[in-house]
Order: structure tokens, then sequence, then C-alpha cells
């Protein structure tokens, strides 16, 4: 059987195609990830980036609501699925009164309403692709093959992390690599934060943490930054950052929750300790393109090329792709949402250019 639309990733991307695809009657078929050891390790695991995060405070439509009426929400929206509900119960007992949808939350829901409309859901990775010939090939991790008149990539991208069995220990414990979704955080309020890193990331958060904390300590290993001048000098010029010069991290400090950090000169033998609630990784993301092994034009930092701007497609025809895997720039879960939607819309118009419908 060659499917429509094979759509591959479940993040905030993935799911959009996929309600998309299938309310355009193109039965789409999502792989949605494997749950691996590996997948764990990578931060790759199904429900993508926003399945680690807390609380997502930006994503339109989803205001502050009781957390007793976010739970009921839940649980009649996941009705069909009431063993996913289960799996989200902890949250809403986690964090009584008023509060946003966490991340796993949304996913969830995002992953439902997709499966509403007929989307077909396997639970595995893609491990490689043949995108040469057509109908396309994606085989899984089990070792199934599957064809397809069309496929959207939407893998997402992973973001890097300095590798400490302490910063993995305290991961959305005081550990993130995303100001935007979790700076404003009320256990970050005014209190001193570390963020890690010397490229525009790195000076876009430590500016952003500015705004709730009592002070920003910017941690990099060399003597320059690599950031834009302009990005630079709000930083240097921000007197609520600490620049620390030629420094790494050595060790997240805390038990459950971050209470500071231990840094070491790259210089010399000096070490010295830092209180902070939070530490921020801004070394960069890597996108999730090993199973395409060169078979789609990568961008030179390695992303999902688009040929024509504002259009989703890549260099094989009949192949989109969409969210982070293509974007080293916004990386928001809206913009990703929105690209999905644009991706199922030209995978269906391009299907019917071909006659496919
Ligand atoms: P980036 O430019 O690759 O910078 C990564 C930074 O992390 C570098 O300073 C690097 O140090 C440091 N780093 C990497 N691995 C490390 C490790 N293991 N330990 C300690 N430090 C480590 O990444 P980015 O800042 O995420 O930017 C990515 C792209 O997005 C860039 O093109 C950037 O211009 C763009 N961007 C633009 C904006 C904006 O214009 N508003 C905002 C954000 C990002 P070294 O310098 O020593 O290599």
């Amino acid at each position: 059987m060659t499917r429509k639309v094979v759509i591959i990733g479940s993040g905030p991307a993935g799911w959009t195609a996929a309600i998309y695809a299938a309310r355009a009657n193109l039965q789409p078929l999502v792989f949605e990830g494997a749950i691996t050891e590996d997948n764990q390790t990578k931060g790759t695991l199904p429900l993508g980036q926003l399945n680690l995060t807390t609380e997502v405070e930006n994503f339109p439509g989803w205001p502050h609501v009781d957390s007793g009426a976010m739970a009921q929400f839940l649980q009649s929206a996941l009705k069909p699925a009431p063993e996913r509900y289960e799996n989200l119960q902890h949250l809403s007992h986690a964090q009584g009164g008023a509060r946003a949808a966490f991340g796993p939350e949304l996913m969830e829901l995002m992953r439902q309403q997709a499966r509403n409309f007929g989307t077909e859901i396997v639970t595995d990775d893609i491990v490689s692709v043949d995108l040469q010939r057509h109908p396309f090939s994606v085989k899984s991790l089990s070792g199934e093959t599957y064809r397809a008149l069309s496929v959207i990539v939407a893998t997402g991208a992973r973001a890097n992390y300095l590798g400490l069995e302490s910063e993995n220990r305290l991961k959305n414990r005081g550990v993130s690599a995303c100001a935007v979704c979790d700076g404003a955080l009320p256990m970050f309020r005014n209190k001193p934060l570390v963020v890690v890193g010397g490229g525009d990331s790195a000076m876009e958060e430590a500016t952003y943490l500015t705004r709730f904390a009592s002070k920003v300590y910017l941690v990099h290993r060399r003597d320059a930054f690599r950031a834009s001048k302009i990005m630079q000098d709000r930083v240097l010029h921000n007197p609520k950052i600490e620049v620390k010069w030629n420094r790494v991290v050595e060790e997240v400090l805390g038990k459950d929750f971050v209470t500071g950090v231990r840094l070491s000169s790259t210089v010399d033998s000096a070490r010295e300790t830092l209180e902070a609630a939070g530490m921020f990784c801004a070394i960069g993301h890597t996108p999730n393109t090993d199973f395409l092994q060169g078979q789609l034009q990568l961008t030179p930092k390695g992303y999902i090329k688009w040929i024509n701007p504002f259009r989703t497609w890549t260099s094989v025809e009949g192949v989109f792709s969409a969210g982070d895997v293509s974007d080293d720039y916004y990386r928001q879960a809206v913009t990703a949402a929105g690209t999905g939607c644009m991706a199922a819309l030209d995978a269906e118009r391009w299907l019917a250019a071909k006659g496919y419908d």
C-alpha cells in the first residue's frame, strides 16, 4: 500500500501537518518516534522538545487557567485515549492555582486532535529513506518499509547541552535550554541565573533573562564572543549581566533544584562557585537529520534547505519539511506549527497537481 502522505516527527510541526493533511482526506501516517534509551539520552523521544518543557506561556490561545479546570479539560479532550490522560495527571497535581498548559499537555492535545481526524500513528523511528525513487520509501527502526507519494519531514532539532551528569539530573529543575520558554517561571524570579555560550542565542537569552533575574552571569569559554556586535553591545552595557570570560561549567550544583554552578578557568587553575537558581545552555542546536543520509540538500549549518522562500519545498520534489529541522532562527512552537500547516498545504497542492488525488 502506498500512502499519500507520510509525516516523520511528532512535535508541533508534525501534528499540525497531520491535522491539515487528515482534514484534506489524505489519510496521513505519522511516525512519532520510538521510545528508546538512545532517544531519551539525545532528547529525541516522541512529542519533541515541547514535551521536555514545563509551562508554555507563549502559545496563542492558551492563557493561564485554574489547574483544576485544565485537568477537567484535558480529561474531556483525551477521552478517546484515557491512558494518555493518566500520564499527564501528575502535572495537575504538582501545580495548583492558575497556570499555563505544560508542554506535554499541549503535545498530547495536538496528537489527539490529529487522531480525531483519522491520522494513523506509528510509535517508531524512521532510520533511513529512499527519496531518489518515486514513490518514496521510508524504513523504520523495527525494520518495516513504507511507501509514500509525499513525505513531510518534521523531525525537529535538539538543544545541545554540556553533557554533565549533574546537568542531566537537574534538567527542568533549573537547567533549561530555552529562556523564552522557561525564563519567566516563578522559580527564576529575582534570583541570580547563569547563561552558557558566546553566540547570538546566549546574548539574547542573557538579555531576556534580566527581565526576571536579580543578576545574570554569562559564562563563556573564550575571551571573545562570536555573537554579532550589536547583540554583544547590549550584553556588555547591561548592568545586570556579568560576563565570566574563559570559564566553563564544571558542575551544576543542587539536590532537587539548581542552587549554583561550579566554574573552572580555561586559562589557569582557578575555580569559583556561583549561587544561581538556573542554568540556561545556549550552545547551539543539532537538527535531527541523520536518517536522511544526505538525500536532501541541507544548509551549511545542517538544516533542511527550503529551495523557495516561504515554501516548504525541499530539494526533492514531493518532499517537504517543517519546524525546527528547517529553522535555526525562530525555533518556537507556534512557528513550527505554522510551517507544519504550510507543509501539509504544499503537499496537498503538489499531489493534486500531479493528479494523485
Ligand atoms: P552559535 O552561534 O553556534 O554559538 C554557540 C556558542 O556556544 C559559541 O559561543 C560556542 O563557543 C559555545 N559553545 C558551543 N559548544 C560549547 C560547549 N560545549 N561548552 C561551552 N560553550 C560552547 O549558536 P547560537 O548562538 O545558537 O546561534 C545560532 C544561529 O542563530 C547563529 O547564526 C545566530 O546568529 C542565529 N541567531 C540570531 C539571533 C538574532 O539575530 N536575534 C538570535 C539567536 C540566534 P565558541 O564561540 O568558543 O565556539
